[in-house]
């Protein structure tokens, strides 16, 4: 037989075992096309990595005498889409059979099957072989179950995997070292320098230039600092095991201006398009820990472990269960247009000038400034989650829908009414106060609930749970923020409420 297999741009996996064996009758086929280019605004450095892991991998199969076709984005016979250039491929070179790796994406795994639905040639999938979990065991892990709690499928993957356990107990006896996480950067704390690679990437920037493909964002094209294949992904993990797993947990929620990494690892790219694999990154941060027991403490570990077996593979398991649906819901009906300075960065508040630069810069934001700052303002705006999804899955560099959507639109807006969270993250000035550096500098006054310099977090706060009581007051983890709100008095609500309404109304001026 003749075999025809389709490599997607995130299964950039040399480990697969499709490639264990060298066989003449198997071509291997990548593509970039506008379909992947064009279904968000993505970052230019969102493009580029990719193309650019691709084109590694595509060096790497080459070397090891694979056959593989790599259609470039301005190739004249390159019809855009997979379908269209599968279709091609197999009456231009007569295959006889395709084959494809389960995708990630619910768009793109309708539209294989749609495809082989409309071959004539036999055609079938493999898994990826990368993640701890298949798509469909969370759902059923939880079946028949109202809630859907991280913690529970975390130690059962814990246990199931066999990581940091003795026998059927954690070890040191303890699962959850959130408690002893999440401090504030010391003020004379100077952070790790980030590593970043210095790839020469102008010939892909120089390609996508010709083409009207619509990016975000800006690039150093002679210093791309993103990891492009294997070898500077696991670099990538080498560094953060080295040089920042001691301080990963204690600062995992801290920030400080102008830091735009801090202790995380930025492994998220390499992982989400399987330059390395989730357990691999484990393994290797568990053998750190085992030979600098006293330097690494047990909860800088537990916390990043936590992160990927945990977070990673539960959010994964959310979006094949809950899709096709989880893409429209809007539990607070939420409406508002996302406003202008996401897309430039031009606002006095700080945390949100530093939050939106850097990921322009970057293409990378850290968990928390995702979260607690820019989704915060956008979910205490009352923002349409498409517009925020739209936003989130353009401007990250690993923002791939399943991992990116389940965030923003479940963690980050609550607009699965609580099926990743229990409540929604929301804070006012004194939370980002006591996680940053940032209000010191910045031109409102984090003290201020009211008044022309007040910082618009304290009045959108409470102006969210009071345009929400409705559909949040009976939540039992929110309720008492209810009773602090029926406590104040009239005119302070008033007040509230009108500096919430001044802003909301001028909200491209803040
Ligand atoms: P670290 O802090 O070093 O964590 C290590 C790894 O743990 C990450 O690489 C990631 O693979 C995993 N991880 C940590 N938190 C999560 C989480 N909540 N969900 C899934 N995996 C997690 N992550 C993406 O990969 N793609 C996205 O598009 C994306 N969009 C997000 C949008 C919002 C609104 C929020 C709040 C979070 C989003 N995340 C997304 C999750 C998380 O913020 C990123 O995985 C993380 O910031 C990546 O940086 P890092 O590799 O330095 O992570
Ligand atoms: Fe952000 Fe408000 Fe602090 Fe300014 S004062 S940095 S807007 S939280």
């Amino acid at each position: 037989t003749k075999t025809l297999r389709l490599i997607l741009g995130d299964q950039l996996n040399s480990n697969h075992s499709w490639y264990k064996t060298i066989d003449d009758s198997v071509t291997y086929v990548m593509m970039e096309i506008r379909t992947e280019t064009d279904y968000a605004s993505h970052h230019i450095q969102k493009v580029v990595g990719f193309f650019a892991a691709m084109q590694s991998f595509y060096n790497e199969l080459i070397s090891k005498k694979h056959n593989v076709i790599y259609i470039s984005i301005n190739d004249e016979d390159n019809l855009q889409s997979f379908d269209k250039n599968i279709k091609q491929l197999i009456s231009k070179y007569n295959f006889l059979n395709f084959e494809y790796q389960l995708p990630d994406e619910f768009r793109v795994d309708e539209h294989l099957k749609n495809l082989c639905k409309s071959l004539s040639i036999t055609n079938s999938f493999v898994d990826s072989e990368h993640f701890f979990t298949s798509r469909n065991e969370l759902g059923s892990f939880f079946e028949g179950k109202k809630t859907f709690l991280l913690e529970s499928f975390y130690r059962a993957l814990r246990k199931k995997n066999s990581v940091l356990m003795e026998g059927d107990k954690p070890l040191t006896g303890q699962w959850n070292y959130d408690g002893d996480n999440r401090k504030k950067l010391p003020k004379d704390h100077q952070p790790i320098t980030p590593l970043v690679f210095n790839n020469n990437v102008s010939k892909i920037v120089q390609e996508i230039k010709k083409t009207n493909i619509k990016t975000i964002g800006t690039i150093d094209e002679n210093n791309f600092v993103w990891p492009i294949n294997r070898q500077q992904s696991l670099q990538l993990v080498e560094f953060f095991v080295t040089e920042c797993l001691h301080l990963f947990g204690s600062y995992q929620d801290a920030m400080a201006p102008n830091e735009w990494s801090l202790y995380h690892s930025r492994i998220s790219f390499s992982m989400n398009v399987k330059m390395i694999s989730p357990q691999e990154v484990i393994e290797r941060a568990i053998e750190e820990w085992k030979i600098r027991p006293t330097e690494i403490e047990f909860n800088q570990l537990e916390g990043f472990v936590r992160q990927i077996i945990g977070w990673r593979e539960y959010m994964r398991g959310i979006y094949w269960l809950k899709m096709p649906e989880y893409a429209t819901m809007n539990f607070l009906n939420n409406q508002e247009k996302l406003p202008d300075w996401f897309w430039t960065g031009k606002t006095k508040m700080n945390c949100m000038k530093d939050a939106i630069n850097q990921s322009l810069n970057y293409a990378y934001a850290h968990h928390i400034q995702r979260l607690m700052i820019t989704g915060n303002f956008a979910l205490l705006a009352g923002i349409d989650p498409d517009e925020i999804d739209a936003w989130y899955l353009g401007i990250y560099i690993d923002a791939i829908e399943w991992v990116e959507i389940t965030n923003t639109r479940g963690m980050s807006q609550f607009a699965d009414g609580g099926i990743v969270g229990t409540k929604p993250y929301v804070s006012s000035a004194s939370y980002i106060d006591k996680m940053s550096h940032y209000c010191g500098t910045c031109f409102y006054k984090k003290a201020l609930k009211t008044g022309e310099k007040s910082c618009p977090f304290n009045s959108l706060y409470w102006n969210f749970y009071d345009r929400n009581e409705a559909k949040l007051a009976k939540n039992p983890r929110i309720g008492m923020m209810y009773n602090v709100w029926r406590k104040m008095k009239p005119d302070d609500k008033t007040a509230l409420l009108q500096q919430a309404d001044y802003y909301l109304k001028h909200i491209n001026e803040l």
